[in-house]
């Protein structure tokens, strides 16, 4: 162990601002910049090159090194580059073969090939880095077999030796499953492995699993999920495997960027604002509606909704009821790309109520901060939520959300109650659309009714930190726990 500071090496397939396809890389460009604010800590960052990061990011990239690596029985280059960013180390990993695509994740076995060199060359880099890593924090499936290679081939060496690991899920339902041949193939690793289910589940090989038998920690992005996945339910048929790791299994929440997520400072808004001064949020709603073609009524509640259009954000239940909800009195404007079946089903409602309902079917960045600035309420009945950004961010933006009681939003939201007057929104257990209907109108009284106590509900969640704070300490005190 380095005897000033702790090194720690997140290893992870996308951050923010180089490369994104979502919460993974909110994570990935927060959280090591958190941590280098810590005392104790300095946290680098390696990723692969893709050519889809901006060019001015390209343009400043300083070479380290490059060397051959053997991927199985095939020799690939691999070149090392970096770059400081907000105080932190990017490392980039280079081979155009594998990483000069238009898109930052395909599909079959040349999945598996891409991420297997990653983890290789991710592993042989480490002689050549400014600062030699104590811990190396992996990410999901992508990153999930550097435990394992570890465990099984590096650690017999000295370099290597001592390196701990920490595995962090992020997205229990991808989870790298290919057929068990391709552990000899990519790894240089034994198929038993994969059969007897180190490596393996139910026959296939599986690399989220060889993470769960081989790191040293393993953590959620909530403390809700990471109970949630010992169970069948919530499992996504590791649940048993969770269960053997369960004393080394953690639960820790996400926090939001505060730079990019906060009213009083978004220069993509209408009007700044914040909990002492609620002025600018009308301003923003009016041009919201403007925008969104609705009719500008400042006293009509706008439900705000935001995300992948897919059965585990809740779209089942809000389809079930969709034409209850368009009864009552609101509006609606709805931000996400995803199944098809639920852009329709918006776009189909948007017809027949032209003046509650404005969905877009898109991704738009500036978009999303207009609708969290601009509307009264957040939905996100989530099916599962590993943690959750949105109702985060919601929050800060004087939105109260409506949520399931499920995994991060569980975690971060508190069901108002008028009794001890504490709360931050409003929430419903059991996955069904009518309970969902009769939460979204319990708001929808408090909002009409007791303008008040509806202050009082979005004030608690725009006066609550959801900063990065608080997690990096969780970190540090599992970093240092490791190195004990
Ligand atoms: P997940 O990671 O499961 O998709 P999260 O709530 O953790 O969900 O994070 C989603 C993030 O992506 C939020 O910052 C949300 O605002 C943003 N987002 C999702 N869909 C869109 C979209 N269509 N346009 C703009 N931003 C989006």
């Amino acid at each position: 162990m380095n005897e000033e500071k702790i090194q720690v090496l997140f290893a992870l397939s996308e951050c923010v601002p180089f490369a994104k396809s979502g919460g993974l890389a909110d994570v990935g460009g927060a959280l090591p910049l958190a941590l280098n604010r810590k005392r104790g800590i300095r946290a680098s960052v390696i990723m692969p090159q893709y050519s889809t990061i901006p060019p001015q990011y390209l343009e400043q990239l300083e070479h380290v090194a490059h060397f051959n690596i053997k991927v199985g029985w095939r020799t690939k280059y691999c070149g090392i580059n970096k770059l400081v960013h907000r105080g932190t180390t990017f490392y980039f990993i280079d081979n155009q073969d594998y990483f000069y695509t238009d898109y930052l994740y395909g599909y079959g076995d040349y999945e598996a090939e891409r991420f297997a060199f990653f983890s290789i060359a991710v592993l042989e880099s480490i002689p050549y880095l400014d600062d030699k890593p104590d811990i190396l924090h992996c990410h999901d499936w992508q990153t999930a077999m550097i435990p394992v290679l570890l465990k099984n081939r590096y650690a017999l060496v000295d370099t290597w030796r001592n390196l701990k690991t920490i595995f962090t899920i992020h997205n229990l339902r991808f989870q790298g499953v290919f057929g068990p041949s391709l552990l000899p193939d990519l790894f240089d690793l034994e198929r038993i492995l994969a059969d007897d289910g180190r490596v393996g589940n139910g026959g296939a090989l599986n690399f989220m699993k060889g993470a769960i038998t081989y790191s040293d920690i393993i953590t959620t992005v909530s403390p809700t999920y990471s109970k949630e996945i010992l169970t069948q339910w919530g499992g996504e048929s590791l649940d048993y495997a969770f269960a053997e790791r369960k004393d080394s299994l953690h639960g820790i929440l996400n926090g939001i960027d505060n730079l990019t997520f906060n009213p009083e400072k978004d220069t993509t808004i209408a009007a700044n604002f914040s909990y002492k001064d609620l002025s600018g949020k009308k301003i923003c709603k009016a041009a919201l509606q403007e925008e969104a073609g609705l009719p500008v009524k400042p006293k009509k509640p706008i439900i705000g909704m935001i995300g992948r259009l897919t059965s585990q954000k809740g779209l089942d239940l809000v389809e079930r009821v969709m034409n209850d909800i368009m009864h009552e009195e609101l509006q609606m404007i709805v931000l996400g790309t995803g199944d098809r079946r639920y852009a329709e089903m918006f776009e189909y409602f948007q017809k027949l109520f032209p003046d509650k309902l404005r969905a877009y079917i898109t991704f738009d960045a500036g978009l999303a901060n207009r609708i969290y600035a601009g509307s009264d309420m957040f939905l996100m009945p989530s099916l599962f939520e590993p943690c959750g950004l949105a109702q985060m961010i919601s929050m800060a933006y004087g939105s109260v959300p409506i949520v399931r009681e499920t995994g991060g939003l569980k975690d971060t939201v508190n069901a108002y109650s008028s009794e001890t007057g504490k709360g931050n929104g409003f929430s419903f257990a059991y996955y069904n659309a009518h309970d969902m209907l009769y939460t979204i109108r319990r708001a929808l009284e408090y909002y009409y009714q007791y303008p008040d106590e509806w202050d009082i509900i979005r004030l608690a969640g725009m006066r609550q930190d959801f900063s990065w704070k608080v997690s990096a300490s969780n970190y540090v005190n599992l970093y240092r726990e490791l190195l004990i």
